[in-house]
């Protein structure tokens, strides 16, 4: 229901390559088949040097606000006309140095290529700042201005997602007062800003390409501090504060497929995995590359904004997916298996491959049915039937064949907890671009409420009874509803996750105490008993007398 937006002082930074030790430069190149090198180049500008470190560069907290989103009342899903490409409406900051009209045009250029290969209804806007004091060894920075979760249409509760992603999925403008992504290029560098050949130079148009990346969401916010050597999502030790989990964390899993978030009640086991078996798991980005989840960079000690938000070097460093290497690398395209990250975070990919978007409550009480939505979003569609296999805890796989655009799966959850739903789609031979299945993942928070108290009691005195929901509805507002037998309506909207009542009743008899728990339009309602006995005043004596037929 709230947006959150919060300091965020990590920077995924990109470095200036280094002289020397390029001994295998050529040799890479000869391999990678989206590089577009000037012959005529300086070779110092296209040298993959793993670089020195830099320390991580802290930017103050942007304006807090706060925005009411209803999600029960959320748009409708995607049109398939919405996958048509994106825009950005890009503006230099004017408190920094005044870029020169090469760089502007070539960042307008690299914004037009995101433009075509990830949609959005809703323009992408950027703050542009030319910066002459960003540190010898950087070549750009690039990060989400802002984070909001839970907002309508959002397909994972709980997921601080990027503005710009948030926007897309939503169809609005979540929060038009602030912009979405922040760029900063160095001042001071050597740069080429040919725009659709690479020239001699650092190639603008690569580090425009790649910061954008992390501007859009390819950034993972969960990281190792120095000082305990642990690991942590959004709630670390001070001096690091980043919104978390992101749709880029959500997906990030160790080589035996365990989400990493799931090793948050064990600080030192999540460290390890972020110092060295972390990976892109989704569906798609299996699709991408070969069937397993994409290897991230993980070196052996925490590295600032290179860690976790880049893929691993080794791995892709000579391949098409290049671009969100932890170095610098001169391509123009993020490659299949990126795409395919971006796709799993909830983008909508224009570039012509299969898309599958969903449709479902964010929130649902256990035991409440809830329909969830399934569409293809495809250009290429031509038709055929196509199968949509639903998967989630608690169900065998819901697998529906001779379906089309659409598709709809009833489920419902009989315990507590946040449910990983995934659909993927297939029409039983390779999809576009060589994949063969589509899918998509969505997060729900299935919710219960417990009512403790006494079961026995007498009349004229007061008993409390509790109604706690489970689990933890993270800040979402809960509406209790009491009812009681003889006892009138209350109606109490609040926070917390638990709520009480002091009940007194003046006859003897079976009195029932039922409550309510609505979250986000589900509800569920538990009742309890309590016998009430009369007690014995001088003048009267109820005896509690039950008759059945
Ligand atoms: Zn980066």
């Amino acid at each position: 229901m709230y947006t959150s937006i919060r300091a965020f002082i990590l920077l995924l930074i990109l470095m200036t390559p280094l002289s020397g030790t390029a001994s295998t430069m050529s040799d890479r190149i000869s391999h990678a088949t989206a590089i577009h090198l000037n012959e005529q180049a300086d070779s110092a500008s296209a040298r993959w040097d793993v670089p020195a470190l830099s320390p991580a560069l802290l930017l103050p907290a942007p304006p807090v606000t706060a925005a009411r989103f209803s999600l029960e009342q959320s748009p409708l899903p995607f049109m398939e006309s919405h996958n048509t490409g994106a825009t950005f409406d890009i503006a230099w900051v004017a408190s920094c140095a005044t870029p020169p009209p090469e760089a502007v045009t070539a960042l307008d250029y690299a914004a037009g290529l995101w433009g075509t290969w990830i949609s959005s209804t809703v323009p992408i806007e950027v703050r542009a700042c030319w910066k002459t004091d960003l540190g010898s060894g950087v070549l750009g920075t690039g990060i989400p201005i802002r984070y909001i979760r839970n907002f309508p249409n959002a397909p994972q509760v709980d997921t601080d997602y990027p503005s710009a992603l948030a926007n897309a999925l939503s169809g609005s403008d979540l929060q038009p007062e602030l912009g979405d992504i922040r760029l900063e290029f160095n001042a001071n560098l050597t740069w080429s800003f040919a725009t659709t050949t690479p020239g001699s130079g650092t190639d603008f148009v690569s580090v425009a390409l790649h910061e954008l990346a992390h501007g859009l969401g390819f950034i993972g916010n969960m990281y190792v501090d120095s000082q305990y050597k642990a690991g942590w999502c959004g709630d670390g030790p001070p001096g690091y504060y980043g919104p978390c989990p992101t749709p880029y964390d959500r997906l990030v899993v160790d080589s035996a497929d365990i989400p990493l978030l799931d090793y948050q009640a064990d600080r030192f086991a999540l460290a390890a995995r972020l110092l060295g078996d972390a990976n892109s798991g989704g569906p798609n980005t299996r699709v991408a590359n070969e069937g397993t989840a994409a290897k991230l960079n993980t070196p052996p000690s925490w590295q600032w904004g290179s860690s976790l938000s880049h893929l691993d070097l080794a791995t892709f460093g000579e391949g098409d997916n290049r671009l969100m290497l932890p170095t610098y690398a001169v391509t123009r395209h993020p490659g299949p298996v990126t795409l395919a990250m971006f796709q799993d975070m909830g983008w909508l990919r224009a570039d012509g491959v299969p898309n599958v978007t969903t449709t479902g409550p964010l929130v649902v009480g256990v035991e409440q049915p809830a329909d969830f939505t399934g569409a293809l979003v495809w250009p290429a569609y031509a038709g055929q039937p196509v199968t949509y296999t639903w998967s989630t805890a608690e169900h065998a796989p819901l697998v529906h064949p001779g379906r089309t655009l659409t598709d709809i799966a009833t489920l419902t959850w009989s315990t507590p907890g946040e449910k990983v739903l995934t659909v993927t789609v297939t029409d039983g031979v390779p999809f576009g671009n060589g994949a063969s299945v589509a899918g998509a993942v969505r997060r729900t928070l299935v919710f219960d409420v417990n009512v403790n108290g006494p079961a026995q009691g007498d009349t004229n005195r007061a008993y409390t009874f509790q109604a706690q929901v489970t689990p933890d509805s993270a800040g979402l507002p809960i509406t209790y509803t009491w009812e009681a037998t003889d006892q009138p309506v209350v109606v109490h909207p609040t926070q917390n996750m638990t709520d009480s009542r002091a009940l007194t009743w003046t006859h003897p008899g079976s009195k029932t105490v039922t409550v309510t728990a609505a979250i986000a339009g589900s509800a569920v309602q538990r009742v309890h008993t309590i016998q009430i006995e009369g007690i014995v005043f001088d003048q009267f004596i109820y005896l509690p007398l039950v008759q059945r037929q």
